[in-house]
């Protein structure tokens, strides 16, 4: 038997810090654990919610199932080819020290995805990205179980369907449950220094001829000053994904409004920044209640302290209907609704 608490409060379990209960709570620091709990579950008749550190969920009312925390650790060198390394970490290792732990054995790679909350077994889900890279770049694999036939099944880059803030097991939610992913790294830096502000950060600390670890320490310093720390006030990162829209529809919102932010795709469409379609708007640090929109970074909704999750959602559907009525862009929510 795993042991499972009852009506166990979510609050330290979601960086949007909701206080919602769940019905049944438990952990699970290996495989047999994992197994273990889904059994019980199904002969207990109750669902599973599998969630690693809670930063990408909005939960809008109390679990009605049991939620099976993932905190399994462990990370391993499985290859090692002079240049070329393939890394494996468990799913419940936290992200962002499994990064710096990469950088300091001299492995490049994750340099870009640096101080990203949550866990490495959620990472693949929407495929994380930052600052130009995603983990589709550096994916070597991964280990789930189906929770529909109990089988283990090893992914390759190419079964994962990995997309802009998408992937297969987004896609299919509840049905794979990743145990362990697989990192092909290099000793060699591929540097991507284009994307935003990172390229001016370095030259600014002045670093010229940049490593991987002066890469990650410039994202964590322009991140710590654009982005509100979860542990100060409620947040999931980016609520809304940027809308890749037709080029047409770009070209429309062009023409009545000049400073749109857009990056053409190599499909022709086109990507807006969702979060200045939002400022435009006048959303940025807009409150009501105790939910709001932040006010240095208008994709990102906040909770000041007793916001519930139906009001955190009410907000977004009310941004949503307002950025569709004025631009005629939809926006989806990034962050998964419970
Ligand atoms: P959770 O929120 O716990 O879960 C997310 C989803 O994955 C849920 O549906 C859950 O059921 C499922 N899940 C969790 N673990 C597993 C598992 N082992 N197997 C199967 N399903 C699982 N995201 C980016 O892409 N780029 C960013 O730059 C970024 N910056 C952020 C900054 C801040 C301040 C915050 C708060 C969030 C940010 N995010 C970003 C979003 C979030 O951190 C990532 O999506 C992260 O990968 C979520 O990991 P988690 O462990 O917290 O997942
Ligand atoms: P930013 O640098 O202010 O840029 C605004 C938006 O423009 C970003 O969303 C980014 O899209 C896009 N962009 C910027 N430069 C681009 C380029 N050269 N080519 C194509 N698109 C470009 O963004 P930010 O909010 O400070 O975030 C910085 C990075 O961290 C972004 O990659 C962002 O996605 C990521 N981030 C994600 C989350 C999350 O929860 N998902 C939270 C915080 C930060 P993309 O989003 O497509 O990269």
């Amino acid at each position: 038997m795993t042991s499972w608490q009852e009506r166990v409060s979510l609050k330290p379990y979601n960086t949007f810090g909701i206080d919602v209960k769940a019905r049944y709570f438990t952990q699970a620091h290996d495989d047999a654990q994992v197994r273990q709990a889904l059994a019980e579950a199904i002969e207990r008749q109750v669902r599973v919610l599998v969630i690693g550190g809670g930063s990408n969920l909005l939960l809008t009312g109390d679990i009605d199932a049991l939620v099976l925390h993932m905190a399994s650790r462990g990370r391993r060198v499985l290859q090692d080819d002079g240049d070329r390394v393939v890394v494996e970490a468990e799913a419940g290792e936290p992200w962002h020290p499994f990064v710096q732990w990469s950088l300091t054995q001299g492995f490049c790679g994750l340099e870009n995805l640096s101080l990203i909350p949550g866990t490495v077994g959620a990472a693949p889900m929407q495929n994380v990205g930052a600052y130009g890279v995603e983990i589709k770049d550096v994916f070597a694999g991964l280990t789930a179980l189906d929770r529909e036939t109990g089988e283990l099944r090893d992914f390759a880059l190419e079964e994962c369907a990995f997309a802009y803030r998408d992937s297969l097991f987004k896609r299919n939610p509840g049905r794979w449950l990743i145990l362990r992913v697989r990192f092909a790294l290099s000793r060699t830096l591929h540097a991507h220094l284009d994307y935003g502000p990172v390229r001016q950060r370095l030259l600014e600390q002045g670093v010229h001829a940049p490593t991987a670890m002066a890469i990650s320490e410039a994202i964590c310093s322009i991140r710590r000053e654009k982005l509100p720390d979860p542990a100060e006030l409620g947040n999931a990162g980016s609520f809304f994904k940027n809308p890749v829209v037709t080029a047409a529809l770009a070209e429309q919102i062009r023409e009545r409004f000049p400073g749109v932010v857009a990056y053409p795709q190599a499909d022709g469409q086109v990507k807006l920044a969702a979060g200045w379609l939002i400022e435009q708007a006048g959303w940025k640090g807009y409150r009501d209640g105790d939910a709001g929109v932040h006010r240095l970074q208008s994709l990102v909704l906040v909770n000041y302290g007793r916001a519930s999750g139906a009001q955190v959602h009410d907000l977004a559907r009310r941004i949503q209907a307002d950025i569709y009525e004025r631009f005629g862009v939809e926006l989806e929510m990034e962050p998964n609704l419970y």
